[in-house]
C-alpha cells in the first residue's frame, strides 16, 4: 500500500462505499489519511466492573459469559442482552435492534467496550456500548482510547472510517516531511508521520494539540511564503515615477469646499509616495460610507494628470459611477483635465465646464490617444476596445465587489509598458488579522475620523409592537422634509422574487404612509429607469424609496435622514452597517431602524451589539468574531474555506508565523525544498490573494 493507493484496494471497500467516500473527498489513502477528526471522545481511562458507578463513562476490557437475543412483546424491538465480567465482578449490556451481534460475539471472547454505565432498577447496566473484540496482536481501534469523531457525509458511518483509518495509518511512514527540518526542530514539531499518528491514534491530549499546532503552523507557513513571494513578484514589476506635484495639489485642496481631515491628509500624503516609487502601489484606502475616500482618489487623480499619466475609477455600478463622475466634474472643473463617464449605456465626456454625450468609438479613441486624463466607469471599461495609452493610476472602488481577475483586468488595459498603480478603496474594512493572515503585500490606510460636523445615527432595534410608535415618529420626520429608505429584507438573487418583495413592502408603506409619495426601485427596473427614480429621490419628488440592496452602495442624497431595514437578521452586519451609511450625510440627525422580524433573543442580542458599534471597523471585528473566518472571508476572497486552521483570533500566532517565513525566505530559496515548493504551489492554484 502506497499513499496513491486507490480507497477500493483497502478491506471492506466496495464500489458503493467508494462513492459514498469520494462524494467527502477521498479517492486514495493519501486523502483518508490527510481526513480529520473535528473533535475527539476521550475513552482512554480503563476501569473495572467493581469500580463502576452510575452514569460514568466507562471503557472495560471484558470476557463474554452469555449473550442471547430477546424480543420485546410489545414494541418489538430485538434485545441483545449480555452478561459480561472480569476480574472484579460482572455486568449486564444490552444492545438494541443488533441481533446479528450473537452470530459475531460468543461467550468466552474478550471484548473492549466504551459506554455509558446506566442504572435498571437497581443494578447497573451497560446500553449499547461501543464494543470490538480484544486481540492480542493489535490495539483497539473503536473502543478504549481516545476515539478521533471524523466529519462524515450520509451512510458513512464513524465505525467505517475509523476500521479504515487503522488500515491506512501503515502508509503514514511513507509521507515525506514537507516542513523544513531546521523550522521543524525550532519549533519542537513531531514529524509529518507522526503528527498523523498524534491525529489519528493519540496517546493523550498533549499528542494531539502538538499535531494540531504543527498543521495549523504548517498551512499559515505555506500561505505566508505565497505572501512573501507575491510581495517579491509585486517589487520586480516596474510602475511609473510619479512627481508629487506639492503646490498645485495644494492649491486643489484649498479650494475645496471643507477642511480635510486628518485621516484623509495622511492617506493622500500615503498615496504621494508610494506612487514616487517605481514599483507598482497596492494600497487599500477604508473608511466608513461618507468618510471622504472620493476626494482623496481624486487628489490622487489630479497630481498623476500632472504627471501626464491617465487615470481610471471603476465602481461596481452605474448609480455610483455616476455619482463619481458628477464628483469629478466639480472637482476637475477648471484644472483642464476632461472626465469621461463610461458605462454600458452611457459615454460622457466633460470637457471646459460642457458635458456632452460621446460614441463609443469616440470613446474609446480618446481613451486611446490619451486625450482623456480622467475616466470613470463600471465593468464596461473592462471591454477589450477600451485601451489607455498609458495608465498611471487605477482605482478600484468598493473592491470587494470585483473579482480577482477584473481587478487584474482593469490593471493590464494599457498599451504602455508599465503597469499602473493600484489603489483600491472599501467601507467594509478588512480585520487587522485578516489582512496580517493575507494581504502581506497590501499597504492600508484607514480613515476613522468622521468629517467635522457630521452627527452619529442614532440606530434602534424595534419590535413587531413596537412599530407603531416608529412609524409615528417617521411621519414627524416626513412632515419635516425629510426623506426616508425602506431596504427589503434579503432573498434569493431572483429579479422576480425581488420585485415581489419590493412591490409587497411598497404596498403596506403606501398604506401606512397615505399622505406621502412611496417609490419602489428594483434591480428588475433598466438601469435609466433605476437612474431617472433616483434623481426624483434625490430632487425630493419622492419621500419614501423603498428598495432591496441596490441602494446598497455610495448613493448620496443627504436630505434622506431615515433608514429603515426589515428583516435585520437576514444581513451580514459588515452589510446591515453600509447599508445604514446611506442616511447620515447631511447636517441633520439621521435614524436608523432595525424592524426585527424574529422575537428571537439571540438575534435581538446580535443587532444590539451591532447597535454598540461606533464604526465599521468595530462592525468588522465583530462581524469576524460572530461569523467565523470561514463565512467572512467566503464573500471576500476564493478558497479560502480550505484553511482548516486559520483562527483570526489568535494574531500573536500569525505574527510569528509570519517572521518564520521571512526570515526563512531571508536565508533560503523555496525551490531548493521542492516538497516545500509543491505545497506552496498548490495552495496558490486554491487561493487567490490580491
Ligand atoms: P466615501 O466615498 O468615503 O463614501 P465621499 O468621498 O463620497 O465618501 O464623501 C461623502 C461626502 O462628504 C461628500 O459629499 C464629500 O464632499 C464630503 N466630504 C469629504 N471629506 C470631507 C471633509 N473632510 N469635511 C466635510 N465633508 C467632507
Ligand atoms: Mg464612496
Amino acid at each position: 500500500m502506497t499513499l496513491d493507493t486507490p480507497i477500493e484496494a483497502l478491506s471492506r471497500v466496495g464500489k458503493q462505499t467508494a462513492a459514498r467516500l469520494k462524494r467527502m473527498g477521498i479517492t486514495t489513502v493519501r486523502d483518508l489519511l490527510f481526513h480529520f477528526p473535528n473533535r475527539y471522545e476521550d475513552w482512554s481511562a480503563q476501569s473495572n466492573i467493581a469500580h463502576l458507578k452510575p452514569f460514568m463513562n466507562a471503557s472495560l476490557q471484558v470476557t463474554i459469559q452469555e449473550i442471547s437475543n430477546r424480543k420485546t412483546p410489545r414494541k418489538r424491538m430485538t434485545l441483545t442482552e449480555a452478561l459480561v465480567s472480569d476480574e472484579t465482578g460482572s455486568l449486564q449490556v444490552i444492545w438494541f435492534n443488533q441481533p446479528f451481534l450473537v452470530k459475531n460475539l460468543t461467550p468466552g471472547m474478550k471484548l473492549s467496550l466504551s459506554g455509558k454505565v446506566d442504572l435498571q432498577g437497581r443494578s447497573l447496566i451497560m446500553k449499547s456500548p461501543k464494543y470490538e473484540v480484544l486481540r492480542a496482536d493489535s490495539e483497539t481501534v473503536h473502543t478504549g482510547r481516545i476515539l478521533p469523531i471524523y466529519p462524515l457525509s450520509m451512510n458513512v458511518t464513524q465505525k467505517q472510517v475509523q476500521f479504515l483509518m487503522s488500515q491506512a495509518m501503515p502508509a503514514a511512514m511513507h509521507i515525506q516531511d514537507p516542513l523544513p527540518e531546521e523550522i521543524r526542530t525550532k519549533h519542537e514539531f513531531p514529524s509529518m508521520n507522526e503528527a498523523l499518528q498524534f491525529i489519528h491514534y493519540p496517546q493523550d491530549q498533549q499528542q494531539i494539540q502538538r499535531a494540531q499546532k504543527r498543521f495549523a503552523f504548517e498551512e499559515l507557513f505555506y500561505l505566508q511564503l505565497q505572501v512573501a513571494q507575491l510581495r517579491q513578484s509585486n517589487e520586480q514589476q516596474a510602475a511609473p515615477a510619479l512627481k508629487f506635484f506639492e503646490e498645485e495639489v495644494r492649491e486643489f485642496v484649498q479650494k475645496l469646499p471643507f477642511e480635510l481631515t486628518a485621516d484623509q491628509k495622511k492617506a493622500a500624503w500615503h498615496i504621494f509616495l508610494d506612487t514616487q516609487k517605481s514599483v507598482p502601489m497596492n494600497r487599500l484606502l477604508q473608511g466608513d460610507v461618507g468618510s471622504g475616500k472620493t476626494v482623496i482618489s481624486a487628489l490622487a487623480m489630479y497630481n498623476v494628470a500632472l504627471n501626464g499619466f491617465q487615470s481610471v475609477a471603476m465602481a461596481p455600478t452605474e448609480v455610483l459611477a455616476h455619482q463619481h463622475f458628477e464628483t469629478f466634474k466639480r472637482l476637475f472643473d477648471d484644472t483642464g483635465f476632461p472626465v469621461l463617464l463610461l458605462t454600458r449605456s452611457k459615454r460622457v465626456l466633460f470637457n471646459d465646464g460642457k458635458t456632452e454625450s460621446v460614441t463609443k468609438y469616440e470613446a474609446s479613441k480618446m481613451v486611446a490617444k490619451g486625450d482623456c486624463a480622467i475616466v470613470v466607469g463600471t465593468h464596461a471599461l473592462l471591454q477589450p476596445e477600451i485601451m489607455f495609452r498609458q495608465l498611471g493610476l487605477a482605482i478600484i472602488d468598493e473592491q470587494h465587489r470585483f473579482g480577482v481577475e477584473q481587478r487584474k483586468q482593469l490593471r493590464e488595459n494599457s498599451q504602455a509598458e508599465l503597469l499602473p498603480h493600484l489603489l483600491s478603496m472599501t467601507a467594509t474594512p478588512i480585520p487587522r488579522t485578516l489582512k496580517l493572515a493575507l494581504y502581506g503585500d497590501l499597504e492600508v490606510s484607514s480613515i476613522r475620523q468622521k468629517p467635522k460636523d457630521r452627527l452619529p445615527i442614532i440606530t434602534r432595534v424595534v419590535r413587531t409592537d413596537e412599530r407603531q410608535k416608529a412609524y409615528d415618529f417617521i411621519r414627524e420626520q416626513l412632515q419635516a422634509k425629510r426623506q426616508a429608505y425602506v431596504v427589503c429584507p434579503l432573498i434569493e438573487e431572483s429579479d422576480k422574487m425581488e420585485a415581489a418583495s419590493v412591490q409587497q413592502e411598497t404596498t403596506r408603506m403606501k398604506k401606512v404612509f397615505k399622505e406621502f409619495v412611496v417609490h419602489p426601485l428594483h434591480g428588475k427596473l433598466k438601469s435609466d429607469e433605476k437612474e431617472h427614480i433616483m434623481s426624483e429621490f434625490k430632487a425630493g419628488q419622492i419621500d419614501i424609496l423603498v428598495s432591496t440592496t441596490v441602494i446598497e452602495v455610495g448613493v448620496d442624497v443627504p436630505n434622506a435622514t431615515i433608514m429603515i431595514i426589515e428583516g435585520p437578521e437576514r444581513f451580514g452586519l459588515s452589510q446591515l452597517h453600509q447599508i445604514r451609511g446611506r442616511v447620515g450625510r447631511g447636517k441633520e440627525q439621521s435614524h436608523c431602524f432595525l424592524f426585527a422580524s424574529q422575537p428571537i433573543p439571540a438575534v435581538f442580542d446580535r443587532l444590539q451589539r451591532f447597535v454598540r458599534c461606533r464604526d465599521g471597523f468595530e462592525v468588522a471585528e465583530l462581524d469576524l468574531h460572530m461569523r467565523g473566518a470561514g463565512e467572512m472571508l467566503g464573500t471576500r476572497q476564493s478558497g479560502v474555506q480550505e484553511l482548516r486552521y486559520l483562527n483570526l483570533n489568535n494574531a500573536a500566532f500569525i505574527e510569528e508565523v509570519q517572521q518564520t517565513a521571512k526570515q526563512f525566505l531571508a536565508e533560503h530559496q523555496v525551490e531548493d525544498f521542492p516538497l516545500l515548493a509543491a505545497h506552496v504551489q498548490r495552495l496558490n492554484d486554491k487561493i487567490h490573494l490580491e
